[in-house]
């Protein structure tokens, strides 16, 4: 599966906002946003012009760097929250969302959601004791996640719980850090998801193309 490798504080920068896609070290004075606050390049300081079309494409882009989706997968996704009943943007949001490697990351057991997909590749996790090694695999309501039995020992895992406590664990998820376990209880409504995002922009982006 194709991923972004190249160096990811750039889309930060880019964006102008903290993506949080480093773990640890965005929660420190050494993130270079907190350094450097204008966009990367020669013309980063430059003035730019925002047209329409721009403001829609930063957005879309904004939503897939914090998901870490390429376009192909983003396009599909939006198309399936398409088909969904209700609202479009919404249901693009909660489709992300739902995704293994978020819910990964969100409880927990992974620093950021590009270390989270990792570790579900390598099969570190189980979604209702059944091994999953599919990070786009999307999660429902009462399911449960696990961490292996052999893999508990994983520094990374009991690291990024360690840190999670300072982050803290959303509402829609319950985890139990002793036994390596969370249960989803329900997706987030968009009010209880404090993405930086207008996701209308993005449903008026690809409803001209
Ligand atoms: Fe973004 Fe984290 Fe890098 Fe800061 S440290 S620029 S939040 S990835």
């Amino acid at each position: 599966m194709a991923r972004y490798i190249g160096p990811v504080c750039r889309l930060c920068r880019r964006e102008g906002i903290k993506l949080f896609l480093k773990g640890e070290r965005c929660y420190t004075d050494k993130c270079a946003i907190e350094r450097r606050s204008y966009p990367p390049g020669q013309h980063g300081q430059g003035r730019s012009k925002s047209t329409e079309y721009s403001l829609q494409l930063r957005e879309k882009q904004k939503l897939k760097r914090i998901y870490g989706v390429l376009e192909r997968q983003f396009r599909r996704v939006f198309a399936l929250a398409e088909r969904r009943r209700g609202i479009t943007g919404e249901n693009l949001l909660s489709l992300l969302e739902s995704r293994l490697d978020n819910m990964i990351y969100r409880m927990g057991f992974a620093p950021s959601r590009s270390e989270a997909r990792q570790l579900v590749r390598h099969g570190h996790f189980l979604v209702n004791q059944r091994r999953v090694t599919i990070p786009s695999y999307f999660v429902k309501p009462g399911d449960e996640i696990q961490v292996r039995e052999s893999s508990r020992k994983v520094v990374r895992i009991q690291e990024s719980l360690d840190l999670a406590q300072r982050r803290g664990v959303p509402e829609w998820l319950e985890v139990n850090k002793d036994a390596f376990a969370g249960r989803v209880r329900a997706l987030p409504t968009r009010t209880e998801l404090t993405l930086p995002i207008n996701e209308q922009l993005i449903v008026e982006l690809y409803s001209k193309v």
